[in-house]
């Protein structure tokens, strides 16, 4: 399935539910979270709806990798200062005991100044 209509991150990258755009290509949608735990607190998702990071096949590789090579860049444009005094924090939860909550792979990046509410 590449769309789940009951998902609310499809519904993110429809434009059916609003969200603070960070950044979009034609494979992946970034976001802001809506309850952050730093001072910047986004979302990097795959347009395609992937349940979590344990449904990852070798199709994916190179989308996967697009989402990697993307997360230093936008954690940049963000706010957060540069490594090694900056530096952020990527995070992908998996399943119930991994903590998901959305069930649409997402991976959230995290950094700015701390102290963070979390983590
Ligand atoms: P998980 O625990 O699944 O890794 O994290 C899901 C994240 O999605 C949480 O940090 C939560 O704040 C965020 N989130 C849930 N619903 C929405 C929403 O409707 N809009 C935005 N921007 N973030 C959301
Ligand atoms: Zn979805």
């Amino acid at each position: 399935m590449s769309h789940d209509p009951h998902c609310i991150f499809c519904k993110i990258v429809a434009g059916q539910i609003p969200s603070r755009k960070v950044y979009e290509d034609e494979d992946i949608f970034a976001f802001h979270d809506i309850a952050p735990w730093a001072p910047v607190h986004f979302l990097l998702i795959p347009k395609l709806h992937i349940p979590s990071m344990a449904q990852l096949a070798p199709e994916h590789e190179r989308l996967m990798g697009k989402m990697m090579v993307l997360a230093p860049k936008l954690a940049l444009e963000q706010g957060c200062k540069p490594y090694p005094e900056g530096g952020f924090r990527v995070l992908a939860n998996t399943g119930l005991e991994g903590g998901q909550e959305v069930h649409h792979l997402h991976v959230h990046v995290m950094g700015g100044p701390r102290p963070w509410l979390k983590g």
